[in-house]
């Protein structure tokens, strides 16, 4: 399945496109013609969608969140011009062909509500109960704007931490910015590079952990088109126009189903495009010229794992394998627990193909990742969904530790980064992001090992504690034990700052961090800071003899001073981008003198 909104296109384009003059009442002019002229029931496309997938599914609270939304939503407009409402309605549409639940279109329709209409949490937990409203809330964003870096890490911190009780708010989150990318169009070039960049940076690495791939090729794509644009450009046009590529591609299926057969395997083969992101990768990684797009089929076994290393044989009895490209992912999965086998073979008039090899269940989830278990409700199959998720668990771990949301992203990211190595110590495999060194294999052992550790050795021999390890290594460490801390007070004790110039894991960074931080000023939160804002204005009233009896005024203040909402205009507060004085004297004004 291609994952492709394409829905949003019904919207909007009986006109000419909007220009920044028009006024809002030609606009919603615009929308009630539109909605009128292309489709009575704007919901038609998302229900069939949902209903092709879960038959049996009551749509009817699908269309009750569509008409709050909408209501909510009404007199709002995309950056394009298109009413606000396609928005939401496109997220639904990709979460509904990528097989999620009910409940998960519900809060898809209502994810924007909370942050950029009047509609509450909770009204929104009063009309459609506990679950919806956590996955709303959990898409929830801090303006990024007004809170400036620390927004980006205490977003994505509520996010996960939300994610970790329920998957599907990433999922959510994940269809909303592909949806936003697809229409980026509207804004500067330097605005769309700024978010196609911090889509790549975190949320395509976050999808990829959750093994999402049918959702993970439209994220890069999109992403490629605005950072690359000719690159991209020059990838479409060579898509389009390849002579024979088909007929070739259905000759090497055609041949590989009767090698197959020969050898007793049921299995079905289809051809494989890559999407335009891996061609622009493999292109660049071989610095080539032309764009680098070898054909690839995939071969869909019916059967036990073990009918893949048959079908394997099939093929490789049929075609000569080019030596080194085999990979088995089924013996040793990648990190987010895709399985497969690759090879690429001397096909055809002497061209070489790729072939992928996975059965049913592999390629189901290979496909849809953590939203396996939602596409296919029924199906019994031991979930490595659970595992995908072990990840996400682990990294709640860690950010309870850290109280500065910056830090947390910083090493989410690093976290996510790929590369994992394998390495030994006292018996046991332990994982590292590559670049490891015997300091972040100290931590992945204990903090305190980490933190008393003093010496290292890497295959037997002594080595400097930020050596990079290797994959296979076996190391042994040594830590300073209470009783020599005892013998030499004066002996330096604890982690030195340098080890945080060469440390990869977020483990030993948030450790040592933390040992610096408990000796230092503790971080301060956005909560903490919005704490902070609402008191000093407390006490500011009080130096007039005021006091505030509801947060209506302050509300309507934030409003007319241009920020998202109070919270934000409290934090401008506390760090005194803005005088409590002057934010006083006005809000006197205010309440003084309405209107
Ligand atoms: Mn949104």
């Amino acid at each position: 399945m291609d994952v492709d909104a394409g829905h949003g296109a019904a919207f909007g384009r009986a006109l000419p496109a909007s220009t920044s003059q028009e006024t809002s009442f030609t606009r919603r002019l615009r929308s009630l013609l539109s909605f009128q002229s292309n489709d009575d029931d704007p919901v038609a496309e998302l229900v069939r969608t949902h209903r092709s997938i879960h038959a049996s599914a009551d749509v009817a609270i699908v269309r009750r969140s569509y008409q709050i939304a909408e209501s909510m939503h009404r007199g709002q407009f995309r950056k394009s011009g298109d009413p606000y409402i396609t928005h939401p309605l496109a997220v639904a549409q990709i979460c509904a062909e990528l097989g999620m639940d009910t409940t998960t279109l519900v809060a898809a329709l209502l994810h924007d509500t909370v942050e950029d209409t009047s509609y509450t949490l909770e009204a929104l937990q009063g009309d459609f109960g506990n679950e919806v409203a956590h996955l709303v809330d959990g898409v929830t964003k801090f303006d990024k704007a007004y809170y400036g870096k620390a927004a980006e890490g205490e977003t994505i911190r509520k996010m996960i931490v939300a994610a970790g009780k329920d998957v599907r708010v990433l999922v959510i989150k994940l269809a909303d910015r592909l949806h936003n990318m697809r229409t980026l169009g509207a804004r500067s070039t330097a605005s769309r590079a700024r978010i196609a960049t911090a889509t790549l940076d975190v949320l395509v690495p976050l999808c990829d952990r959750l093994g999402i791939q049918a959702l993970k090729r439209s994220l890069d794509d999109v992403v490629l088109f605005h950072l690359q644009p000719d690159a991209y450009a020059r990838i479409d046009e060579h898509v389009k126009n390849r002579p024979g590529w088909d007929d070739y591609l259905s000759d090497v299926s055609h041949q590989a189903r009767i090698a197959l057969r020969r050898s007793k395997v049921t299995a079905e083969v289809t051809p494989r495009p890559r999407h335009y992101y891996s061609i622009w990768k493999d292109t660049v990684a071989g610095g080539h010229d032309v764009p680098l797009d070898l054909p690839r089929i995939a071969v869909i076994v019916d059967g036990p794992d073990t009918d893949c290393y048959a079908a394997l044989g099939a093929v490789h009895g049929r075609w000569r394998p080019v030596a080194g490209r085999f990979k088995d992912f089924i013996a040793s999965p990648k990190n987010n627990l895709y399985r497969s086998l690759h090879t690429t073979v001397v096909g055809p008039e002497g061209r070489l193909v790729e072939v992928l090899i996975r059965t049913k269940t592999m390629h189901r989830y290979s496909e849809y990742g953590v939203a396996t278990s939602y596409r296919y409700p029924k199906v019994a199959d031991e979930p490595p969904g659970a595992d995908q998720l072990t990840w996400l668990k682990r990294v709640l771990d860690w950010q309870q530790d850290t109280t500065d949301a910056a830090q947390f992203l910083d090493s989410l990211r690093c976290d996510l980064a790929e590369g994992q190595i394998t390495v030994f110590a006292h018996g046991n495999a332990y994982e590292l992001p590559s670049q490891s060194t015997p300091v972040d294999l100290a931590y992945e052992l204990g903090p305190r090992q980490g933190d008393h550790c003093l010496a290292a050795t890497i295959n037997g021999r002594l080595a400097p504690l930020g050596s990079p390890l290797r994959d296979g290594d076996v190391v042994e460490i040594f830590s300073e034990t209470e009783s020599q801390a005892d013998v030499e007070p004066n002996a330096p004790r604890g982690p030195r700052k340098e080890w945080l110039g060469f440390v990869k894991s977020s483990q030993a960074q948030m450790q040592i961090n933390r040992y610096f931080d408990e000796r230092n000023e503790p971080g301060i939160s956005i909560a903490d800071k919005v704490r902070l804002g609402r008191a000093t204005i407390g006490l500011t009233l009080r130096k007039h003899d005021r006091g505030l009896a509801s947060e209506v005024p302050l509300r309507r203040l934030a409003d007319e001073l241009g920020y998202p909402d109070l919270e934000t205009l409290l934090v401008a507060v506390c760090e005194r981008s803005l005088e409590p004085d002057a934010v006083v004297e006005q809000l006197i004004a205010l309440v003084d003198h309405p209107d």
